[in-house]
């Protein structure tokens, strides 16, 4: 069931080698910079990778949700910063402004994000509601049939770049989660406020704000909120999981080439069991959660149920992936804690997995939930 097929093989392969070639070489220029990599991001939409799942009536490649994971997991393999500005304008991003954007929107917005041409960004979260998303305050109202929306969202990934926005916001507040949609809003719109960029641990070139809304005109996208949102959260904890197993091969690959060429007591430490047990424990916990991870995705790209699956693919694969990336800082010890070498980048890029997407209690909180029945 987790086995690739020979064409996500193939996929794999070709994402590797671009990765290698594009993304490794400057992955810690774009890291340094800070700044959102408007090249490569051209260049991945020129591969068709933002529209991998989506039909190719709206422009994508119809291909399954695993092939998406493979790309999201050897991108995070390059740089996690790309990684993420990716998986969030192939999913977050557009994924609203396909199912119920009009035509209009099709052809304006989609079709030129999904070629890479124009950039889509995500906002469920404000300053005073992450996890608890009953707490959106963003408020939206209705009159004569036009739509304003106002308040303030925080941790926007892309958001400084964006060209359009799905903005959650609250119709009724009283009704809590039931009072929710969604609703497109474009740079443009009058009493839209791009923040700057937030300064942030990792994921630099994200490029990661707030926005405030005052007033704005905004297009309703589906009924639905939270339904629709339910769904889609199984599917970026299973991609946050696959960035994750990325971020853990880097940091594994780094650990071990390092260990073989640094000699101490007239010996590579490779050679030191305290060492060889790190990298062996990594290893092994790597490939549970590979396997976690892409059994949760075959159960979504078969139409399965999957919120236990999802959140415990994503819980073990990011807790894995800090720990390896802790150990590769503990392997390289001073060198592990200097700019130049990559092992410090993996250890900060690591810690956005603990959050986006759900953070680890809140994810035990939704396991619990299933094994308790409640
Ligand atoms: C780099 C980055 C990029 C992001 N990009 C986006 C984006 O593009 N769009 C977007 O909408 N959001 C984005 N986010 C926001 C992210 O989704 C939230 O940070 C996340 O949901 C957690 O919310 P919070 O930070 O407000 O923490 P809080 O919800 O305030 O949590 C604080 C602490 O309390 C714990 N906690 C909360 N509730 C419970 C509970 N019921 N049981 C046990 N513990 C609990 C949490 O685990 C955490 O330890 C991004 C965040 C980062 C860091």
């Amino acid at each position: 069931m987790i086995e690739l097929t020979p064409e996500e093989s193939e996929f794999r392969a070709t994402v590797a080698r671009f990765v290698d070639r594009e993304i490794a070489p400057v992955a810690a220029a774009l890291d340094e910079r800070g700044e959102f990599p408007r090249d490569l991001f051209r260049r991945i939409g020129e591969l068709g990778w933002f529209g991998l799942r989506y039909p190719e009536s709206a422009g994508g490649s119809g291909a399954g949700f695993v092939t998406y994971l493979v790309l999201a997991e050897e991108l995070a393999r390059g740089s996690m910063s790309v990684a993420a500005s990716t998986a969030m304008q192939a999913m977050m991003g557009t994924d609203f402004v396909f199912r119920y954007g009009t035509p209009d929107h099709h052809a304006r917005l989609l079709t030129p994000a999904l070629r890479g041409e124009k950039i889509g960004a995500f906002c469920l979260s404000e300053p005073d509601a992450g996890s608890d998303l009953a707490r959106i305050s963003t408020a939206a109202r209705e009159s004569g049939g036009a739509w304003r929306v106002s308040g303030r969202k925080m941790w926007v990934t892309n958001g400084t770049v964006a060209d359009f926005y799905t903005v959650a916001a609250t119709t009724d507040r009283a009704q809590g989660l039931k009072g929710l949609r969604f609703f497109l809003v474009e740079r443009d719109a009058p009493g839209l406020r791009v923040g700057r960029r937030i300064q942030t641990v990792g994921l630099r070139a994200g490029e990661v704000t707030d926005l405030a809304l005052e007033e704005c005109p905004a297009v309703p996208l589906g009924q639905g909120g939270v339904a629709d949102l339910g769904k889609m959260l199984d599917q970026v904890r299973t991609m946050t999981g696959a960035l994750s197993l990325g971020l853990g091969r880097a940091a594994l690959d780094e650990a071990a080439r390092y260990a073989k060429q640094r000699v101490c007591f007239e010996k590579p430490v490779a050679k030191f069991q305290a060492i060889r047990h790190m990298l062996a424990q990594s290893a092994a916990d790597l490939e549970a959660s590979r396997l976690l991870v892409y059994q949760a995705g075959r159960r979504i790209e078969r139409g399965l149920k999957c919120g236990r699956e999802a959140a415990i693919a994503k819980l073990l694969a990011s807790e894995t992936a800090n720990r390896i990336a802790d150990a590769a800082t503990r392997v390289l010890a001073g060198y592990g804690f200097a700019m130049e070498y990559p092992a410090q980048r993996f250890f900060r890029d690591a810690r956005f997995l603990l959050i986006g997407g759900g953070t680890s209690e809140i994810l035990r909180d939704v396991i619990a939930r299933d094994v308790l029945e409640e």
